[in-house]
């Protein structure tokens, strides 16, 4: 596994919608196993294929939500689709593609997503809350959309000595 950069706001790369995954190959899997290294490294909860500059639809999700005592795992989502959501949530909301800004930004309270694992089988994952959250944050990024395009407001440097959530 190797850590890849990370691309950063301003990058066009950004903006474009990336192309499905139509070969579950080593390449693939090279690019999921560094990703997650280069998640985990910058300590997110959620990164994108475009975030490394692959336009191909890819992206991790950190499942934060297990029981006492259980450790946090990653998902791997490729070609994800959500199918189903309810409710609404309403938060601050980063991205390691948007160092150190937050937004407020309104999100299902659930999301049902469909996804091909590294070898290609679909599988159908459930998330509430921050993992909810980041489901959408992360898919967004296949299209090319920021959540600085769909914020109600951007946080201010007071409020961002609160808190906030990296994806
Ligand atoms: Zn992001």
């Amino acid at each position: 596994m190797a850590r890849r950069n990370i691309v950063t706001v301003g990058d066009r790369i950004l903006t474009k919608k990336c192309r499905p995954v139509t070969k579950f190959d080593e390449r693939l899997h090279q690019l999921l196993d560094d990703m997650r290294e280069t998640l985990a490294l910058a300590d997110g909860v959620g990164l994108a294929a475009p975030q490394v500059g692959i336009l191909r639809r890819a992206v991790l999700v950190l499942e934060t939500n297990v029981p006492e005592g259980e450790e946090e795992y990653v998902i791997e989502l490729v070609n994800p689709d959500i199918i189903e959501t309810s409710g609404e949530q309403t938060g601050a909301e980063g991205c390691l593609s948007v160092p150190d800004e937050y937004g407020i930004v309104r999100r299902p309270e659930y999301a049902k997503v469909r996804a091909q694992d590294r070898y290609g089988e679909w599988h159908v994952f459930e998330g509430t809350g921050l993992t909810a959250r980041c489901f959408c944050h992360e898919i967004d990024h296949l299209e090319g959309r920021l959540f600085t395009e769909i914020c109600d407001r951007m946080l201010t440097e007071e409020e961002i000595n609160g808190s906030g959530e990296e994806e």
